[in-house]
């Protein structure tokens, strides 16, 4: 801008000396007037040139950028420890697409390691690539939503801005890349829709056949005590049925919303089982059943989870146990720790020859993962091969399978699976009809364990 003007100033001065020359040529002015008006040109022009230069570029170039006053180094860390501290990935993307800067929430986001290479690398979404490729060229670009189903659903808007650099305009356009994680949102939507189409489906037949009752209680069998007591307990079931219902159905709720999000503390495996053994003392009893516990090699065993959760995964599964095993049979619960993934998820043939095995879920795999895996064995009627894989579905029960007063739901396992899930953990099913079947769950066991275990080996 300063060079422009100068050189205007000159192109002026320059101009007007040369009108002034040609005037005295042709005679119409003389030597001495043409003199003093070139100079007094000269003076008036070198007078603008210093003081533009004075005003637009106040101080000399060797001066510290500070002392300009173009950038403040307090301002630019506070932006920085802004930028680290901001729970949002947030990505600064170069020419050719290289990520110069991620903060730490990117860089956990996207399993960045500490060194960052190419956008691509590690982001294969096209319409996100695309959206920075455009703001790399300077052009402004509308939000892209993306969603990934593996390794657990997530749903991402990305947001994408073109970055022309404030002190030097000729440099290349960055692209400024902020991901804001909608899962949770998304998630939360689906599952109240999905609740309130479940719940009014679920429990239409049961109030159907509620108010059935009521209107023969309140019809014929008004006079008749033997009917009204058998219609009234008949009634108290589908009443503690839909309870049931309804409880099943928000734990699978909750439990499907906070899916995406694997949980952090440990939980001891021993104690869990000790909570279940309590509360289900009644049920056992109920039907004489016995239950053996084979203990783990340690006396204490922690995986990585959610205790209250682990708790109703347990739960769940003994429960199944006891209602789909004869009155005075035997459940077994073995929890076995420190496996590889192979050993967890395939241990051999429990039920041994002809048995069907099928994984219901499996972890995505990570080298060195040690698991701890809880199997409960029961010695019913077992499941026949073909609807193994339709077990975890929600509301799927075996056809003529009878579990006994506390008629299920089909909500047991899917919501058993869907903690699984959450702890990245394994889900496997082995049945033999008419010899029983082996529900395992196996889950991550804290690292700091295994490495407790290796140096008192050592
Ligand atoms: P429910 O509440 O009906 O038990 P679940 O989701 O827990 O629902 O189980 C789904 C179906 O799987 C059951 O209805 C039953 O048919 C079958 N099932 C579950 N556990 C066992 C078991 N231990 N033995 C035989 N069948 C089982």
């Amino acid at each position: 801008m300063i060079r422009i003007r100068r050189r205007d100033t000159a192109a002026v001065a320059a101009l007007g000396s040369m009108v002034l020359v040609l005037f005295w040529l042709f005679g119409e002015l003389g030597l001495l007037e043409t003199v003093v008006a070139i100079a007094t040109i000269a003076a008036l022009s070198t007078f603008y040139y210093l003081t533009i230069s004075t005003t637009l570029n106040p101080l000399p170039k060797n001066r510290s950028a500070r002392d300009r006053g173009d950038v403040d180094p307090d301002e630019s860390l506070r932006a920085k420890i802004m930028l680290e501290n901001l729970p949002i990935p947030v990505l600064l993307i170069g020419a050719g697409g290289r990520i110069e800067i991620a903060n730490p929430a990117a860089r956990d986001f996207l399993g960045l390691g500490a060194v960052t290479g190419h956008l691509s690398a590690v982001l294969r979404q096209p319409q996100v690539l695309e959206a920075v490729s455009a703001a790399l060229r300077g052009q402004a670009v509308d939000p892209v939503e993306y969603s990934m189903m593996a390794p657990v659903e997530s749903h991402v808007r990305a947001f994408v801005a073109p970055l022309a650099s404030r002190d030097e305009p000729a440099l290349p356009w960055r692209a400024m890349l902020v991901l804001s994680d909608e899962t949770s949102i998304k998630r939360a939507d689906r599952m109240r829709a999905d609740f309130l189409a479940n719940a009014s489906h679920e429990l239409r037949t049961p109030l159907a056949s509620l108010a059935g009752f009521i209107e023969t209680l309140r019809g014929h069998a008004k006079d008749d005590p033997e009917a009204r007591d058998r219609f009234l307990a008949i009634m108290f079931d589908q009443t503690e049925r839909m309870q049931r219902l309804i409880n099943d159905l928000l734990s699978l709720s909750r439990v499907e919303m906070d899916e995406h999000v694997p949980p952090s503390g440990l939980a001891d495996v021993s104690g869990i089982i000790d909570d279940v053994v309590d509360v289900l003392r009644p049920q056992l009893a109920e039907k004489s059943i016995t239950l053996d516990i084979v203990p783990a090699a340690a006396s204490s065993v922690a995986a990585v989870g959610d205790r209250d959760q682990l708790l109703e995964v347990v739960m769940n599964l003994v429960e199944n146990a006891i209602k789909y095993s004869d009155a005075g049979a035997g459940i077994a619960l073995e929890v076995t720790t420190d496996l590889s993934r192979d050993q967890a998820e395939r241990p051999g043939l429990i039920l041994g020859e002809g048995a069907s095995r099928l994984t219901l879920a499996a972890p995505a795999y990570e080298a060195g993962d040690r698991f701890v895996a809880i199997r409960v064995r029961d010695s019913g009627k077992g499941i026949e091969r073909r609807n193994l894989p339709r077990l975890s579905e929600r509301f799927y029960r075996v056809d003529g399978q009878k579990s006994g007063p506390r008629e299920g739901t089909g909500l047991g396992l899917a919501i058993v699976k869907h903690i699984v899930n959450r702890h990245r953990g394994g889900f496997t099913v082995e049945s033999l009809p008419g010899s029983g079947s082996v529900f395992s769950v196996f889950l991550p066991i804290s690292k700091r364990q295994i490495k407790a275990s290796e140096t008192s080996i050592g």
